[in-house]
């Protein structure tokens, strides 16, 4: 018989991810604070939770999957929350991408109540776990994380233990540091084929070919070429990513140089109103500082 999986979070990743575990049989309790997406897997075979204490009281697994650290604190720590609900023995596993220090906290107060703690945040975007091929970097014990691995190995590919809790949210502040700087670089790269009368789609294809070419070139770099900046990831969400990667330097003596640059880039559109678009449309900032219009792609 298969744990009982508790999913707490159905937005562009949680929903995705949840449904996957469905479909590999595993029981699924869901919750999320809006109903539409609640009600879509009721109808493909999961149990409503009614609430994170729900999801909690019916689960041998809980797993969350929500936008930021106070979210994580609140579903997890606040009243009708996952502490008041889970078993001691029923293990938590929180995948939203938040502070290792809000991760250790939550952490703290589960342990004290007999409950093991995993950070496990992804990679790969909502393609990845559409087709459940989601790079997951996780921390905490390896004898709980060997427990969830063949949970993981239903969302994604590559999964790799990277150490104590809050490991896992290091890493993936690492990797959001160098998908914001990258998509900076190619922005910066392509709006200057532009400027100069050069195709951009042609210098894309060319740099494919070259030491420069990465998979943000080719997705990322496509999309800027299509004005395609329906989310996809989200500017507010990679915004909340490299605080996150600041505060961490901070706390470790780390300066973060170019990830400052990007960060109030990103911060610079939402205050323009591009803050719902996906991360590529840092390209409209570069636009505009060069006088083009960047208001392209209007979607
Ligand atoms: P999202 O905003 O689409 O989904 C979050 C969901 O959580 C929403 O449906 C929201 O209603 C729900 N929610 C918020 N607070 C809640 C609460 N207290 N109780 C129950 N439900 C609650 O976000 P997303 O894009 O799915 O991202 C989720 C996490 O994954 C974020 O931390 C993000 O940084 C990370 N992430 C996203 C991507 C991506 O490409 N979208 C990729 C990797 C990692």
């Amino acid at each position: 018989m298969k744990q009982t999986i508790g999913f707490i979070g159905l937005g562009i990743m949680g929903k995705p991810m949840s449904s996957n575990l469905l479909r590999a049989g595993y029981p699924l309790v869901v919750h999320d604070v809006v109903r539409a997406p609640v009600e879509e897997l009721v109808r493909a075979g999961a149990a409503d939770g009614g609430s994170c204490r729900g999801v909690a009281e019916r689960s041998d697994v809980v797993i969350t999957m929500l936008p930021d650290s106070p979210d994580v604190r609140t579903a997890a720590l606040g009243p009708e929350g996952i502490l008041e609900g889970i078993r001691p023995g029923t293990i938590y596993v929180d995948m939203s991408t938040i502070s290792p220090i809000t991760t250790r906290e939550v952490a703290a107060a589960m342990q004290a109540k007999g409950v093991p703690m995993l950070d496990a945040p992804v990679s790969g975007g909502q393609k990845g776990a559409i087709e459940a091929t989601l790079s997951i970097m996780v921390g905490g014990p390896e004898e709980v994380f060997q427990q969830v691995r063949p949970i993981f190995e239903v969302m994604g590919k590559n999964i790799v233990h990277m150490g104590e809790i809050g490991a896992g949210q290091v890493t993936k502040a690492c990797n959001q540091i160098v998908v914001g700087i990258t998509i900076m670089a190619i922005s910066e790269a392509l709006t200057l084929a532009r400027k100069s009368g050069v195709d951009p789609a042609r210098v894309r294809a060319a740099l494919l070919g070259g030491f420069a070419q990465s998979r943000i070139l080719e997705l990322h770099g496509q999309r800027i070429l299509d004005r395609n900046f329906d989310p996809g990831f989200r500017i507010r969400l990679h915004h909340k990513d490299l605080k996150i990667a600041l505060e961490t330097g901070r706390a470790t003596g780390t300066p973060l140089l170019a990830t400052a640059l990007v960060h109030e880039v990103l911060g610079a559109l939402q205050s323009l109103g591009d803050g719902e678009r996906d991360h590529s449309a840092i390209v409209r900032f570069v636009e505009r500082l060069a006088g083009l219009d960047g208001a392209g792609g209007g979607r």
